[in-house]
């Protein structure tokens, strides 16, 4: 059994595969909070702080969720979507933290059924949970945004940062690549050093996003983590669907 909290046909708006037209399944539920990103919300008249996809990961919202008890019924209707639009789009798997569910049944036989058809799946993590690849191979032929969080999410260094499981993804899946998210004060102070010490030892492509869940919040912070990109010779990743879209969920 999972959680779903919304799918849609858009475009990956972040990373390595941006631009191109996806299949987002967010799945509901994680194992961080991330306050320090600072998104406001309010539930039951009570603010609350969070990342840009609180809605999907704050345990309150669960009424909103879709229970997934049988993957049966969910891959036949999106097979029949993908026939109707004519192609098989990339998938990208986010969440909340999708692999929170990588070994659970339902989930497990649903990345099969997609790996069998040719899809290709990007799962957007936080890098903390450790895949066994040997027991659920599957995942040796999907793709990850290692989307590790660093000192402005809020959350311990050690609850954060799981060298294995890292480790794992960069050395066992088809492929992946670091996606930091950061903002004017990181750049200005441990950026550098964190990425360096969570990167270090990995040929593995880096990419630096600004914070930001609306607009606004990117534009004040875009021109500080281009030019920190240009610096240290990292990628630079905008978010294209907030860009366009704004706040808007589901696009
Ligand atoms: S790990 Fe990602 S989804 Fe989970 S709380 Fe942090 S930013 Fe949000």
């Amino acid at each position: 059994m999972f959680y779903l909290t919304e799918q849609f046909l858009s475009i990956q708006g972040e990373g390595k595969y941006a631009g191109t037209p996806s299949y987002f399944l967010r799945t509901g539920g994680c194992n961080l909070t991330c306050a320090g990103f600072g998104a406001k919300y309010v539930v039951d008249g009570e603010d609350r702080v969070g990342c840009d996809t609180y809605f999907a990961v704050d345990s309150k919202f669960t009424n909103l969720w879709e229970r997934v008890d049988n993957s049966d019924t969910l891959i036949g209707n999106l097979f029949d979507k993908f026939d109707a639009i004519g192609y098989d789009p990339h998938i990208v798997i986010t969440g909340g933290e999708p692999l929170l569910y990588y070994a659970d049944k339902v989930f497990y036989a649903l990345v099969e059924a997609m790996v069998d058809r040719g899809i290709l799946i990007t799962f957007e993590t936080n890098g903390t949970i450790e895949i066994d690849f040997e027991a659920f191979p599957a995942y040796k032929k999907t793709m990850f945004a290692l989307s590790i969080k660093l000192d402005n999410s809020g959350e311990a260094k050690s609850k954060r940062i799981r060298p294995q499981a890292i480790e794992n993804i960069i050395n066992y899946s088809k492929d992946s690549f670091f996606k930091f998210t950061i903002d004017k004060p990181l750049v200005d102070s441990s950026a550098f050093d964190e990425i360096r010490e969570i990167t270090d030892g990995f040929d593995t492509d880096i990419y630096c996003m600004p914070v930001g869940e609306s607009r606004d919040t990117i534009w004040r912070n875009d021109k500080a983590v281009f030019e920190f990109c240009v610096k240290h010779n990292f990628l630079y990743s905008d978010r294209l669907h907030i860009r366009v879209f704004d706040t808007t969920q589901g696009v």
